[in-house]
């Protein structure tokens, strides 16, 4: 039994988290953590600084890094490894997961998001409400899916990506580490890593 849990982030990704761990572990004690809130109380929860958390006598502590932006979340997940704490779960009961998925330790899923099947999936995977994952997919480490995100079969996606919100991928394409995908985009192409791309047909993004 987890006893503590710590929601990093009290902005608009953790409260939107924090009801779907209570929901999960109604005997826990959930709080929030953030380092550049002051302490407070949202939504019936403490807000805390990390020192504060660390501070905490309890025998069982984990944490859930709910914040959308990949390489803050990696940053998190290495303070939490540092100091022996381990990423909890966060699923939402609405969650469909069918046959053969594999997800590493600390993801999100926020209600409505579908995992089909043949899927593997790395560590602080973040898929917002109704996006989804066809068969077959691979994809990376501190991947962020924003609200709708389609991901069609037979894609890779590499560490770090931000599919934007109801962005669509085309299957079997390849989608590079750190790239970022804006919202609504239609992607039928590859994208190497770094790289934003907008639009319809998805292009990349130039400057000015
Ligand atoms: N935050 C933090 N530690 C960090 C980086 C961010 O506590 O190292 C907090 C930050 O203070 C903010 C939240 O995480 O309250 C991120 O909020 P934001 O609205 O930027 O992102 P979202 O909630 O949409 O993912």
């Amino acid at each position: 039994m987890t006893c503590l849990i710590g929601v990093y982030g009290a902005s608009g990704c953790g409260r939107g988290i924090m009801p779907l761990l209570r929901t999960q572990y109604p005997q826990a004690e959930l709080v929030f953590i953030d380092d550049g809130q002051a302490p407070a109380c949202v939504n019936g929860h403490d807000i805390i600084h990390w020192a504060s958390f660390l501070a905490l006598k309890t025998t069982e502590k984990s944490v859930s890094i709910a914040i959308a932006a990949p390489m803050i979340r990696q940053r998190l997940a290495e303070k939490c490894a540092e100091a022996n704490i381990p990423l909890i779960e966060a699923r939402a009961t609405s969650v469909v997961q069918m046959d053969a998925v594999v997800i590493k330790d600390g993801a999100c899923l926020s209600p409505f998001v579908t995992l089909t099947s043949n899927i593997r999936i790395g560590r602080c995977f973040h898929a917002n409400l109704y996006s989804y994952v066809e068969h077959d997919c691979t994809i990376g480490d501190f991947v962020t899916l924003a609200p709708g995100a389609k991901v069609n079969g037979n894609i890779t996606i590499g560490d770090h990506a931000y599919i934007g919100a109801g962005a669509v991928l085309r299957q079997g394409i390849t989608i590079g580490a750190d790239a970022v995908i804006g919202m609504g985009a239609v992607v039928t192409r590859d994208v190497p890593p770094g790289v934003t791309v907008v639009g319809n047909p998805a292009k990349p993004l130039t400057k000015d």
